[in-house]
Parts: structure tokens; sequence; C-alpha cells
């Protein structure tokens, strides 16, 4: 983990309010001196809040269109002018619950990155895939839609986070060496397209992380931090993640 900077990332799906956004800022704000970022993921109309607080902060989605008649969708551009820095694009719950495919998490990706923002990449095999051997694939495939989009110079200004999805939310935390050896076949992946960029890219491990695994996890040679769901919303657990980092 040493070479990159390491980041602890909180996604808190569609969950949070003012007085949370209150305790989080506090709690981040006091974890602030160590060399990690610290980035959260709240619901839309929380955003300005967070931002407020100085906390650094990112959208769990965009749109993939420029501003137009889409009701209900959220453009990068005006979530970039309120002071977001990230976006999560391809979370699997919206892969699986919205039906995002592949290409449109790349438009995703490629609008992200047009306006300014940080995307981060999220992939992860299913629990069936996983049993039958297709993590690599499936890993595989999620992140050449974007290469295949925007070329493997796109992933300089970007993160990814592994989540396998049977991991997410489940309690069932991968392993130290089952995250460390996808975590190496993407960093592996990328090199032998681009080794520098590779060795450069932060790669987040997302799945049941805790206060209690966070250590040996983010202890791994190709783990540089951690996207924490159920854990962000509580300040001591979060705190304690991102002392672990
Ligand atoms: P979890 O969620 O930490 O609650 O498993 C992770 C995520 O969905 O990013």
């Amino acid at each position: 983990m040493a070479i990159r900077k390491a980041m602890v990332a909180g996604n808190w799906k569609m969950n949070g309010s003012l007085e949370l956004v209150k305790q989080m800022s506090d709690a981040i704000n006091n974890v602030k001196s160590k060399k990690i970022d610290v980035v959260l993921f709240p619901p839309f109309p929380l955003v300005s809040a967070l931002i407020a607080s100085g906390v650094s902060t990112g959208t769990q989605t965009i749109s993939e269109y420029k501003p137009g008649a889409f009701t209900g969708e959220v453009d990068a551009q005006l979530v970039k002018d309120l002071g977001a820095e990230y976006v999560l694009v391809g979370h699997s719950e919206r892969r699986s619950i919205y039906n995002e495919s592949n290409s449109t998490v790349a438009e995703k990706f490629s609008r992200a990155q047009q306006v300014g923002l940080t995307p981060i990449l999220c992939v992860g095999e299913s629990e069936s895939e996983q049993e039958n051997g297709k993590t690599e694939l499936v890993v595989a495939a999620q992140i050449d839609a974007v290469i295949e989009k925007l070329g493997v110079a796109a992933l300089k200004d970007s993160v990814i986070a592994y989540e396998p999805v049977w991991a997410i939310g489940t309690g069932k935390t991968a392993s130290p060496e089952q995250a460390q050896n996808v975590h190496k076949f993407i960093r592996d992946k990328i090199a032998a397209l681009d080794s520098d960029l590779a060795q450069g890219l932060t790669i987040l491990y997302g799945g049941s992380v805790n206060e209690k695994n966070s250590e040996l996890l983010f202890a791994q040679t190709d783990i540089d931090g951690g996207l924490i769901g159920g854990a962000s919303l509580k300040a001591d657990s979060f705190s304690a993640i991102c002392e672990s980092a």
C-alpha cells in the first residue's frame, strides 16, 4: 500500500440524515491529519451539507447524459459545480436493481471525467459467478468496457473498487488472500497495457469491511483502502476503519 495513497470511502446508499452529516464530519475531521483520502458518498440531498462541513464528497451515481429532458436524473456538471470530487459508477446495486450494463457504466465513467469528477469504477462478481470460477472473467469484462470505450489512459484519473457482490451487506467478507488475488489480477491486467499507470492506480476493496477486518485487508500489497457501506453509517466504526488504513 505504501506506494499509493490510501483511500477510505463511505457509501451511505439510501441512508443518512443532516444529523449524520454532523456526526460523521466531526469524526472525519479528527482523523484528517492522517495521510489518507477519506471520502463520503451521501444521498444527493445531503451533498451540499457534507461539502460545507469540510468532508471530501462524491455522489453514488450520475446521469450518463448531458442536461436535458431526463426527469429525476442528476447531471455530473451540477455535482461538480457543487464541489463534489468523486462519483461511484457501476455499483453492484445500480447494475442489478437498475439494470446498468457495462456500456452504461462506461458512459457514466466518461461523463464523470468530462466534467472533472473522479470516477470510482465498482466491479465484482456475483455468488454464482464466484462458485463457477468466473470471477476474473466478470471483473475483466467490467474493466474492459471502460478501456474499450476510452482507452487505458482514462484509468489514470480514476479509482477501481473491487466489491464481490456476495460480500456486500452480507457479513461475508472476502478473506484478505482472496481479495488480494483479485486485486493483483486487476493490477496485472492493467499493467499489461500500461505498467506505470497500474502501479499508481488506487484499488479499493469493498464488501462487509468493518473495524475488525479492515487492518488485515488493507495490509495486502494490492489493496489500497476500502469502500465501506454499513460501517460508514457509524462514526466510531468508520473512524476506526480510517485509522487502520
Ligand atoms: P457493505 O457495502 O460494507 O455494507 O458490505 C459495501 C458497498 O456496497 O459499497
